[in-house]
């Protein structure tokens, strides 16, 4: 049996290797290092794959959510509302901005943002609501732009997880997730569902406005060369990047069937276990498996964790301290908000090994050791 990793990004580049080396080798014989021909191909081509009209490509998803927030002209002490349980990126940028972080609970079953606590904690503050589309699944972004409609509210959405995914309105309308909302930020960080082989993240939006002034941001506000008309920052995507992007982007609905199949593996080997809770799949989306998220009750989960170890399967748990549990967040007054079910999710949860190319020997020996030890 092949080695068990929880992203076997090895296996996948071997599989695309003469593609790609020939890809990184073309931008090398071109030297334009950055901003050339890859880059610009690939921001054409991600915007016809989401179907968004502007996809304006930059350093990491982590930057695509700072540029965002500042090319809506938020102002100190305006508050931003994002879940606490997800990474840290998505509510960092929110202090760094000195924006004022105002940690929402999460679904208990999708793990995203709860429009419900949503609603409750708009304020005429609220300058931005930021829902993560967590693990693959998609937030209810048909009750959530409702609630934002109805105020007024810009919404950030970190895609950063869920690349691909559809969104499925009640009016049968379908939209890619990232295109919903105001503004849609993603990583290629390399173990995202589209990795590129370094860091890389792309903001898209349909509003032709807001487009100009997030391309100015994230190229140090210029309008027109050394022309600086508002306070930015240096984040691009490089040609490199975007050489093996060009390369994996067409592959990626694969890459979602591939992760999915192994979804379905697991789900039918879970199914009906007393104590594990598989993901939910919601039916307004479809779920592209980032990650493979299991909920356990009554189970010694760091136990499990070792067990697992020594068996030589990885697992993690995707977060052991929510955002507003972080020292960080202790002068925000992080700890003071309620959070139950977040906190419910921080203890239960792990993360099972999840990528493109498990297969059934792996899973079944993956499966057999978590029912080992959970009998
Ligand atoms: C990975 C990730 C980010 C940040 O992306 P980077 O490219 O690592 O900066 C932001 N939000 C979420 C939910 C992520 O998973």
């Amino acid at each position: 049996m092949r080695p068990i990793q929880m992203v076997d990004l090895k296996q996948q580049y071997l599989k695309i290797k003469p593609e790609v080396d020939a890809a990184i080798h073309a931008v090398l014989d071109s030297v334009a290092f950055i901003n050339g021909k890859a880059v610009q191909d690939f921001a054409a081509s991600l915007a016809n794959y989401l179907g968004s009209k502007h996809v304006i490509p930059c350093a990491n998803g982590t930057d695509a959510l700072q540029i965002a927030m500042m090319a809506l002209d938020l102002q100190p002490g305006d508050e931003v509302i994002t879940p606490s349980f997800t990474y840290i990126a998505t509510t960092e940028v929110v202090a760094l901005l000195r924006l004022k972080p105002v940690f929402v609970d999460v679904d208990p079953k999708t793990f995203c943002m709860d429009p419900a606590a949503l609603e409750k904690a708009i304020t005429p503050k609220t300058k931005a609501i930021v829902p993560v589309h967590l693990y693959g699944q998609a937030a209810n972004m048909e009750a959530i732009m409702a609630i934002a409609n109805k105020h007024a509210i810009p919404v950030i959405e970190d895609n950063a997880q869920a690349i691909g995914s559809d969104f499925y309105f009640s009016d049968g309308a379908v939209k890619k997730t990232g295109t919903i909302g105001t503004i849609g930020c993603t990583s290629f960080f390399p173990s995202k569902n589209l990795g590129c082989y370094g860091d890389g993240g792309a903001i898209c939006t349909n509003d032709d406005e807001l487009a100009a002034r997030i391309r100015m941001i994230a190229n140090h506000g210029q309008s027109k060369r050394y022309y600086h008309d508002l306070v930015g920052c240096n984040s691009r995507l490089d040609s490199i990047q975007a050489a093996v992007l060009n390369v994996k982007l067409p592959l990626l609905d694969s890459y979602i069937e591939a992760r999915r199949k192994a979804a379905d593996f697991y789900d039918k080997a879970f199914a009906n276990h007393p104590r594990i809770t598989v993901p939910y799949r919601d039916q307004n989306n479809k779920h592209v498996f980032h990650q493979y998220t299991l909920v356990l009750e009554g189970v010694d989960r760091d136990g499990l964790n070792q067990y697992l170890a020594d068996k030589q399967v990885p697992s993690m748990i995707y977060y052991p301290v929510p955002a507003h549990r972080q020292q960080m967040f202790e002068s925000y007054g992080g700890s003071e908000f309620n959070l139950p079910t977040t906190d419910w999710l921080t203890e239960r949860v792990i993360s099972l090994p999840m990528h493109t190319e498990l297969d059934e020997e792996q899973l079944n020996y993956i499966v057999g050791n978590v029912l080992e030890y959970i009998k």
